[in-house]
């Protein structure tokens, strides 16, 4: 799980961006460069969501329990929810990360931590029963 190391750190090491940079301007050389090698297409899609304010972090209250709903690309699904380190309920996600092992992570998760690091989220505030009712969802 190398990979997977090497992915925490750099998604770790991201610093929050100013509102006038663009996403993949915030991150430097080398942080793309190993992300690129890391997460292969998924880099290049997750900076396209994050370019269209597709990631939403949704905060319940008064748990301040927090989920992400990330923009998808595919017909029929508008959005995604997301918990960026362990969970998204796209189908990418349950084929290439958990079946194959082929990938670190989906490009909604991918997303979700750039745009998180970056201080990118939309942020949504909700109930605790409405965000329960979301969950329900999946
Ligand atoms: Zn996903």
């Amino acid at each position: 799980m190398a990979a997977a190391a090497a992915a925490e750190a750099v998604l770790s090491s991201i610093k929050p961006v100013s509102s006038l940079a663009s996403a993949a301007s915030a991150l430097t050389d080398e942080q793309l460069s190993i992300l690129q090698f890391l997460c292969n297409k998924n880099l290049e899609r997750a900076m396209r969501i994050l370019d269209l304010g597709g990631v939403e972090r949704v905060v319940a209250e008064p748990s301040k329990r927090t989920v992400f709903r990330v923009l998808g690309e595919s017909k029929g699904c508008d959005q995604y929810v997301c918990f960026p380190k362990h969970f998204c309920s796209c189908h990418s996600f349950f084929y290439d990360v958990v079946a194959r092992g082929e990938q670190l992570h989906c490009k909604h998760q991918l997303a979700a931590r750039l745009s998180s690091a970056l201080e990118l989220c939309k942020e949504v505030i909700v109930s605790d029963q409405q965000l329960a009712l979301m969950l329900l969802q999946i």
